[in-house]
């Protein structure tokens, strides 16, 4: 069958290459963990998403091919349907549509309790990003215990179930780290970045009801800044207006979400968040960059202010469970409006080149996807 691969460590690899067809009795990866026996779930592959995380393993800057092989076959936003299951699924049949989660356990006790997303090794095995092979290709096999439905009204969001879960799981992780307080009940939220990521918290953020500022460099009218608005949010182009003006305006928000990619906003978030409040960052940034901080203010304001700061990365079963609760929820609150954050679909894996076309050079592109069927 068909898979689009990279060779990891190997600069603009990304290639369309041969591989065999996965069978239900296979393993998927064996050096990690094993489908216990009659619980394996054949899935053929509807919609592949990617992400920075795919230009940055193209780039080569991090990502690794399972031992004994050179290429790592990417994708980690799953979407398909249910071909085969084994004989002891009893969660899932076939025709279901499915999307499967990304990481698998490694050693540490988190691993062995389900929690493989807050793995305390150093090493960590995710399906198309490191030592796993992902998703990108026609067909994929895997453990029941990771595959996650989505429901059939949902399925024009299915390929979104990835994205939402890591929204779902930060924004929770925020909550449940602000138990702290005893009585956490926030008013104002900025989402920095409104990127999939952004707009997808921004989404989850209205969903409970909190009064949200969206963040974003360039001004609109543009899609970002309708689909953030069609939520309900208030969008702001901090090259109009900075963000501490915005705080000027309108206050010190209780929780800043953090999905720029960009360092130094990850750091300028901690200068602008109110008393009690809880900065989370998610993204990931590859590479250097140095920047220039008062950290005595943001110490001193830190400690007065009892401010929280929480990272979050990837999600478990139950974070994607969380993330299609709020992608339906969403679609009944906000009917289409989060379809449009689907701008850029690649018809078949043949067109692998004009998906990293499309995901490194066009700026428009605030979601690319195959339609691998
Ligand atoms: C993925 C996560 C993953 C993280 C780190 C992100 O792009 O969506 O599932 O944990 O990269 O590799
Ligand atoms: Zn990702």
């Amino acid at each position: 069958m068909k898979a689009i691969a990279v060779l990891p460590g190997k600069p603009n690899s990304v290639h369309l290459r041969d591989v065999p067809a996965p069978k239900l009795l296979d393993q998927p990866h064996p050096h990690v963990c094993k489908i216990p026996e009659g619980r394996a779930v054949l899935v053929k592959t509807l919609q592949v998403g990617v992400d920075a995380t795919d230009r940055e393993i193209n780039e080569a800057l991090y990502g690794n091919a399972p031992p004994g092989g050179e290429h790592l076959v990417i994708g980690h936003e799953s979407f398909g349907q249910v071909m085969e299951v084994g004989h002891k699924v009893t969660e899932l049949k076939v025709g279901d549509y499915v999307s499967c989660t990304v990481r698998r356990p490694g050693g540490s006790l988190y691993d062995v309790i389900g929690r493989n997303d807050i793995t305390s090794e150093e090493t960590y095995y995710e399906r198309g990003i490191n030592l796993c092979h992902g998703y990108m290709a026609e067909s994929f096999v895997d453990d029941a215990e990771y595959m996650v439905k989505v429901p059939v009204n949902l399925k024009h969001l299915g390929v979104l179930s990835e994205p939402a879960s890591v929204c779902a799981k930060a924004i929770e992780q925020a909550f449940l780290a602000q138990q702290r307080l005893q009585i956490w009940n926030p008013k104002r939220a900025f989402v920095l970045g409104a990127g999939q990521i952004g707009l997808l918290a921004t989404m989850m953020l209205k969903l409970r009801g909190m009064d949200v500022y969206t963040l974003a460099t360039r001004p609109g009218p543009h899609r970002k800044q309708e689909i953030a608005e069609a939520y309900g949010a208030k969008y702001v182009s901090t090259r109009q207006t900075p963000m501490h003006d915005l705080v000027k305006q309108v206050g010190k928000p209780d929780l800043i979400f953090e999905a720029t990619g960009n360092a130094e906003v990850a750091f300028r978030a901690m200068e602008v968040v109110a008393h009690n409040g809880a900065v989370v960052w998610t993204s990931i940034t590859g590479g250097k960059h140095d920047v220039s901080i008062d950290a005595a203010k943001i110490n001193l304001e830190w400690v007065l202010g009892n401010k929280l700061l929480v990272s979050s990365v990837n999600g478990n079963r139950h974070h994607f469970e969380s993330g299609i609760a709020s992608l339906a929820l969403g679609e009944m609150t906000y009917p289409g409006v989060t379809e449009r954050i689907l701008t850029h679909p690649v018809n078949g894996l043949d067109n692998y080149a004009e998906m990293m076309r499309l995901l490194v050079e066009d700026k428009e592109a605030l979601k690319v996807f195959v339609n691998v069927a």
